[in-house]
């Protein structure tokens, strides 16, 4: 495996290619050329990318399309294409997260707080789309995040750019739901390493002391995700997180709590007891699931 430090350098390598207007409009030109048009690449030609780049010296275009030549763009018999890695910056360029930062106050959204009943708001600031409750404290208890916050999850300014604020709190948690699905599941579908889960600590215990996580959250029965490579952590409800998996599946379906925040409104006001190492959820019909650690459920 290589140390940390030579895979800096070649980090820093990549990106240095990446500080030329010129170099990322190639890429601009090649995604419009080969990617837009479908999922399978097609080729664009040099001359082709050269007038839409517009640099007419030769010299020039050729150098700045060879810098990027091997690891952002492909050299074919029959013209350039966008390699992945070039894909990706097009991806990241276009979600806004390296140069938006859009502010929206805060607006009625669908729903009500799950706590109180009050009619939620939503808002977006600092690159995380926020719920909030106007009346109560709400769920998170933390320094950085004001009273009354229900959820506060990580959303691209392109979510919220040219998009009403009622579909972008939708979709910001339909979004957020694969991510505890996946977490849940094992895995981080950030970068495909392990996730460690773990459910709050037994009556006595102590918290883990990484200072991430149950002490902010106004909730006994919440599960914290963290993934060790790439550092994506994560707090959920484990119904909620399990919701694509029985008995979950069935019990929403059944009762038809759709996915997403109605999802979270559901399970957040159900009683969780500490039972050894498991929380056992009841529904107000008295309904009860069992969550072991490993995030198994089993309906009681
Ligand atoms: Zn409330
Ligand atoms: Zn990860």
């Amino acid at each position: 495996m290589d140390s940390i430090a030579a895979v800096r350098s070649r980090d820093a390598i990549a990106f240095s290619v990446l500080d030329s207007e010129v170099r990322l409009a190639i890429l601009d030109s090649l995604y419009e050329r080969t990617v837009a048009s479908g999922p399978l690449a097609g080729n664009a030609a040099y001359s082709t990318i050269q007038a839409d780049v517009g640099v007419e010296d030769s010299g020039r275009f050729s150098y700045h399309l060879d810098k990027l030549t091997d690891q952002f763009v492909t050299k074919t018999e029959s013209g350039y294409r966008l390699a992945e890695p070039g894909r990706e910056v097009i991806r990241l360029r276009r979600t806004g997260v390296f140069t938006a930062d859009p502010t929206l106050e805060p607006e009625p959204v669908d729903g009500e707080c799950y706590l109180c009943g009050a009619g939620l708001r939503a808002l977006y600031r600092r690159g995380y789309l926020v719920t909030r409750c106007p009346d109560c404290v709400g769920l998170i208890d933390h320094e950085l995040v004001d009273d009354g916050t229900l959820a506060s999850v990580s959303y691209p300014p392109s979510g919220v750019t040219g998009v009403d604020i009622q579909t972008a709190f939708e979709r910001s948690h339909r979004r957020s739901a694969h991510t505890f699905r996946a977490m849940s599941a094992g895995f981080c579908p950030n970068c495909g390493h392990d996730v460690t889960a773990t459910l709050p600590p037994a009556d006595g215990d102590r918290p883990g002391d990484d200072g991430y996580g149950f002490r902010h959250v106004n909730h006994d029965g919440m599960v914290r995700f963290a993934c060790d490579h790439c550092g994506c952590r994560h707090i959920s409800h484990p119904l909620y997180a399990t919701d694509d998996r029985e008995p979950m599946a069935t019990f929403f379906t059944r009762n038809g709590i759709a996915p997403g925040w109605e999802r979270i409104a559901a399970v957040m006001p159900w009683s969780v007891t500490v039972a050894g190492a498991d929380l056992v959820f009841e529904t107000p019909d008295g309904v009860r699931f069992r969550v072991g650690d490993d995030l198994d459920v089993r309906r009681e």
